[in-house]
């Protein structure tokens, strides 16, 4: 089973894919964490994409489809996989669809998670760190029980610059998944759209049915 997860930044979307690849036994691909690995290794490909992750612009579509199907080759991703923060153009996505083709293959569902853009903003500009002990914090979700203090350790809590309101927005217009993209899946009968807003528990229940309803939905015409 091959599954794409879409969806701005905010809506658990990494969340989601490791537990929807755990779940089902297929192995959860994000491009960002190849490219993550990449800069840390210090390797060829590092150096060519941390400038881009840097200023937080895509990287280009031929080194990023390169950097997908070495990862697909392997025998770890013959079983099926999860696809998190790829396809990101209309580009990559007809790299994706002639590759799962050529294998005989397909995607079975494009799953796209959705929430109002206030949400996400909410959501991500309302994190706050401890610069002394590291602690996490957050305005909704956890907030910590003296205002702006650490529980732990008493620290004045700080928000990291590109976790502000008008950076969070900037970052949400650019990462938002491009309407020819969606349309791509949409127009093969495979977009699903998904409320983010709800729990973590939900929005994952929601996923399994989504591909449960796809897959039942494909099989005759495979058969
Ligand atoms: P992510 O962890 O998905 O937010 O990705 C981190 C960064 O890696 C992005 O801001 C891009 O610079 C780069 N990146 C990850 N996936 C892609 C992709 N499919 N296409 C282009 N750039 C990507």
């Amino acid at each position: 089973m091959y599954l794409i997860l879409l969806g701005p930044p905010g809506t658990g979307k990494g969340t989601q894919a490791k537990l929807i690849a755990e779940r089902l036994g297929l192995l959860h691909i994000a491009t960002g964490d190849l490219f993550r690995e990449a800069v840390q290794q210090g390797s060829e490909l590092g150096a060519r994409v941390k400038a881009y992750m840097d200023r937080g612009e895509l990287v280009p579509d031929e080194l990023t489809i390169a950097t997908l199907m070495e990862r697909l080759l392997q025998p770890d991703a013959q079983a099926g996989v999860v696809f998190d923060g790829y396809p990101r153009t209309l580009q990559q996505a007809r790299a994706l669809d002639d590759a799962l083709v050529s294998a005989g293959r397909v995607a079975d569902a494009a799953l796209h998670i959705t929430a109002p853009d206030d949400e996400i903003v909410q959501r991500l500009s309302g994190r706050w760190l401890c610069p002394n002990c590291g602690q996490i914090y957050h305005e909704v979700h956890r907030p910590p029980k003296e205002d702006r203090r650490c529980d732990d350790c008493g620290g004045e809590l700080a928000q990291r610059d590109d976790d502000k309101a008008d950076v969070v927005r900037a970052r949400l217009e650019r990462q938002r998944p491009p309407e020819e993209l969606l349309e791509h899946y949409r127009a093969q009968g495979r977009l699903v759209d998904i409320d983010g807003s709800q729990e973590v528990g939900a929005v994952t229940r929601d996923l399994l049915a989504a591909i449960e309803q796809m897959r039942s939905e494909s099989a005759p015409k495979r058969a």
